[in-house]
């Protein structure tokens, strides 16, 4: 049985251009962007001004056919805040 049939990426900012890097990376790992460019994965969020960076066209065509998963980072940040709030608030049912 396979449970990652579907190949995955996330965007990545690379050398002044976004890229789609695979999402089995993790922060630390080196591979290669979907256009052969090698990257380094920090795992961190990217900032407002590296979002802007153009999408590199390669990857855009490329990752078509891959599953996009969001980085991480953002993952973290979504769920965090919630979980936070359920523990700042605990039931007192008597
Ligand atoms: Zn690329």
């Amino acid at each position: 049985m396979t449970t990652s049939a579907r190949k995955t990426f996330r965007w990545w900012p690379v050398d002044h251009g976004r890229h789609a890097i695979p999402g089995e990376l993790q922060p630390g790992d080196t591979g290669e962007t979907l256009c052969r460019h090698p990257v380094t994965y920090l795992g961190i969020e990217p900032s407002k001004r590296e979002w802007l960076y153009p999408t590199c066209q390669v990857c855009y065509e490329r990752a078509r056919d891959y599953t996009h998963i969001a980085l991480a980072g953002h993952h973290y940040e979504s769920v965090l805040p919630a979980q936070r709030r359920t523990e700042q608030q605990p039931q007192v049912t008597r």
